[in-house]
C-alpha cells in the first residue's frame, strides 16, 4: 500500500476517481486537440468513492457507475482488497449510490453482471424510478439480478456507518424518462461535501444555499462557454464563468467536475485555467482526496 492510500485507510476519505463529462477523454469520434492528446493517458467519467477507513475492512462506497469502473476500482484495490473466495479478484464495493439515468451515471453496471465481475447482492441505490427504469430493461436482466436495488428518497439521509451519511437532494436536469436527478450530500464525521455533477442551471435550483453549508462542493463544470458546442444550441449546464461570479463568496469550497472534453479547463496554459486558478477554486484531479 502506498503512503496515500495508507491515508484513504484512516478516517473517512472522499476520493475522485474520474472528472470528465459522461464520454470520458478522449471522447468517442472525437479528434479535437484535447481529445487526441488524451489518447496516451485517457481521462475516467466523473466519479466520487467515499472510503471508511474507520471500519475493517474499509467501508468503499462508489457514487455512480461509470463506463470507466474497471480502471476506476483498481485505484481502490488496496482498500477493497480481496475476495473472500476468489483471491485474485476485488472484494465486490459496499455500496453504488446513483445520482441519474444518463450514460456517465449508469453505463459501469453492465460489468457488475455475470459476465464480468458477477457482484451478488451489492446494494445500489437510486431514486424509485430509476430502479423500474434498471429492472424494465430486459437485456440488463442477469446483471440488475445481483445488484440489491434500493431505494433513494429526497432529503432522506442513509446512514452508512456511526456518522456518515449520505443524503440525496434532488436538481433539476434533463430527464428523458421522468426518474429524476439526485446531488448527494455527504456527512462524514467531521466534514461534509456535496457532489452534483449534472444540474441544468442555478437559477432553476431552489436549494443552491446548500454550498454555503458545505466543506467541499463537487460541482458540474461541464462547459466554460457556449462557444464549444459548434453552433448548436445551448446545451443545459451552467457555464463556469456563471458559476465562479455566483459563488464568489466560497470559492475555497468550489471543485470543478465533469468537465467535457471541449472545456479549456482542460489545458493548464489557458486563459480559463488561470481565471479559476486565481479565483481561489479548484479543477478536479483524479487521486485528489478529501479527509471528511
Ligand atoms: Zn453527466
Ligand atoms: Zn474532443
Ligand atoms: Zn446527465
Amino acid at each position: 500500500m502506498n503512503k496515500k492510500e495508507k491515508s484513504w485507510a484512516e478516517g473517512v476519505t472522499a476520493v475522485i476517481l474520474g472528472t470528465m463529462q459522461d464520454g470520458g477523454l478522449p471522447h468517442i469520434g472525437c479528434r479535437c486537440a484535447h481529445c487526441q492528446a488524451a489518447e496516451a493517458q485517457p481521462q475516467y467519467a466523473a466519479c466520487l468513492a467515499i472510503v471508511d477507513g474507520r471500519q475493517t475492512p474499509p467501508g468503499v462506497y462508489l457514487l455512480d457507475a461509470t463506463p470507466d469502473i474497471k480502471h476506476q476500482l483498481n485505484l481502490l484495490a488496496d482498500v477493497l482488497g480481496p475476495h473472500s473466495t476468489r483471491p485474485n479478484r476485488l472484494r465486490q464495493l459496499d455500496a453504488i449510490f446513483l445520482t441519474h439515468a444518463h450514460m456517465g451515471h449508469i453505463g459501469g453496471l453492465p460489468q457488475l453482471g455475470p459476465e464480468a465481475m458477477a457482484v451478488q447482492d451489492l446494494p445500489v441505490y437510486a431514486a424509485p424510478l430509476l430502479i423500474d427504469l434498471l429492472q424494465e430493461a430486459r437485456v440488463w436482466r442477469p446483471m440488475v439480478n445481483g445488484l440489491a436495488l434500493r431505494p433513494l428518497h429526497p432529503h432522506q439521509p442513509i446512514s452508512l456507518a456511526p456518522n456518515l451519511t449520505i443524503t440525496p437532494i434532488p436538481v433539476p436536469h434533463r430527464d428523458e424518462w421522468g426518474v429524476g436527478t439526485f446531488a448527494f450530500h455527504v456527512q462524514g464525521p467531521g466534514k461534509s461535501l456535496l457532489y452534483l455533477p449534472d444540474i441544468d442551471a442555478w437559477t432553476l435550483w431552489a436549494e443552491t444555499a446548500v454550498l454555503d453549508t458545505v466543506d467541499y462542493a463537487l460541482v458540474d463544470a461541464s462547459f466554460w462557454s457556449n462557444d464549444e458546442l459548434g453552433g448548436r444550441t445551448a446545451v443545459a449546464h451552467p457555464l463556469v464563468p456563471d458559476t465562479l461570479v455566483r459563488f464568489a463568496h466560497i470559492p475555497g469550497q468550489l471543485v470543478l467536475t465533469h468537465l467535457n472534453h471541449t472545456n479549456p479547463l482542460l489545458n493548464i496554459e489557458s486563459v480559463s485555467y488561470m481565471q479559476t486558478c486565481r479565483a481561489g477554486v479548484q479543477i478536479a484531479r483524479l487521486g485528489q482526496d478529501f479527509p471528511l
